[in-house]
């Protein structure tokens, strides 16, 4: 059975790869290719931000956080890290609705927190560095079998001229596809800066400081961030740097010297809910895998799982 993927972020190659696994042979058509995906901008730590509903979250982001730590893990190219991440809060905080699902999950004692915190939490996560982990999902999905091909589509009726099945994996994109007005952008600028002896994410989501966070990967740490909801520009700005670099050095003033090797912007493709669902057009069929919001990486091997057992379903 051939099946075509629109979208070469981290949800279309997830789908793309777990769809070439159960032998369905699959081609992508993207308008951009790794490095120039939303995907390749993210921090891409498993943290569910900016994503809804949480039970379908829970179940995809568990699931997600399994296979990341079952089988991405084994392949050291991949850019997979596992480390300690923590969230911190200037008052008493109740538990996180998502902590069943995460390892080692506890509070941090009041005498770890830095100056100005009460409370906060840390577990077992992981991050994987996009400047590799981009890549290499390109590389195996080829090396499955599958096609990646550089096209843009203004009409799904371009897809169903040449296919039955197709997985909607197009992020923003599928605003303009399918009419989607309730997909949006939240712009985040992030910092990058020479590794520096920080070896835990952490992140302020709520307080003072928020968005602060400080992400250790492989050969660099990402300092961020911002959340701008309708802000479609992909320019880096000046001030969103400064204000950055200030954020986290109020929480860790030996940041204030980090040396600044790189910036990028990115915008979240956020939706009151993740779209993951088959819509039927005449005989033709779409699975939709959208809107992920701030946790594309956090849910991509669940939902890709899903969209799998969504193709399976519609073919029987
Ligand atoms: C600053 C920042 C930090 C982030 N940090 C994290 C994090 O720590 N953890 C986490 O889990 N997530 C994080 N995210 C969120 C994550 O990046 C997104 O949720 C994820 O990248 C969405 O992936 P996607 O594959 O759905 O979309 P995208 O990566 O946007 O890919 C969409 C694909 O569709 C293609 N496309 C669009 N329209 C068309 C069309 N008409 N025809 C053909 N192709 C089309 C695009 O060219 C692209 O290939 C972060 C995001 C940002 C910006």
């Amino acid at each position: 059975m051939r099946i075509l993927v629109l979208g070469a972020g981290v949800s279309g190659l997830s789908s793309g790869i777990l769809l070439l696994k159960k032998g369905y042979q699959v081609t992508i058509w993207a308008k951009d290719l790794p490095p120039n995906t939303t995907s390749d901008k993210a921090a891409a730590a498993w943290a569910p931000y900016l994503c809804n509903p949480k039970e379908k979250v829970m179940r995809w982001g568990k699931n997600t956080l399994d296979y990341f730590n079952r089988v991405i893990a084994k392949d050291s190219k991949s850019g997979y890290m596992k480390i300690k991440t923590a969230g911190l809060f200037t008052a008493a905080k109740n538990d996180q609705w998502w902590q069943d699902i995460v390892p080692g999950y506890r509070r941090i004692p009041a005498k770890d927190l830095p100056a100005g915190y009460q409370d906060g939490y840390e577990f077992e996560g992981l991050v994987v560095d996009t400047t590799y982990y981009m890549d290499w999902l390109v590389s195996l999905f080829k090396g499955l079998g599958g096609v990646l091909i550089q096209k843009e589509i203004s009409s799904i009726n371009e897809a169903f001229a040449e296919y039955n099945l197709v997985v909607n994996c197009t992020g923003l994109g599928s605003r303009k596809l399918f009419g989607d007005t309730s997909i949006f952008p939240v712009r985040g600028q992030m910092v990058k800066v020479k590794l520096n002896g920080f070896n835990k994410i952490i992140a302020d989501e709520e307080g003072p400081n928020s968005l602060a966070v400080i992400i250790p990967r492989t050969h660099d740490v990402l300092l961020g961030g911002t959340t701008q909801e309708n802000n479609w520009s992909l320019e880096i700005d000046p001030k969103d740097t400064q204000d950055i670099l200030k954020k986290v050095a109020s929480i860790y003033p030996e940041l204030k010297n980090a040396e600044v090797i790189g910036e990028s912007v990115g915008l979240r493709p956020v939706r009151p809910e993740v779209r993951l669902e088959a819509q039927k057009f005449g005989g033709k069929v779409v699975i939709h895998n959208y809107g992920h919001g701030g946790a594309g990486f956090t849910l991509s091997w669940g939902c890709a799982q899903e969209v799998v057992d969504l193709v399976n379903k519609v073919l029987l």
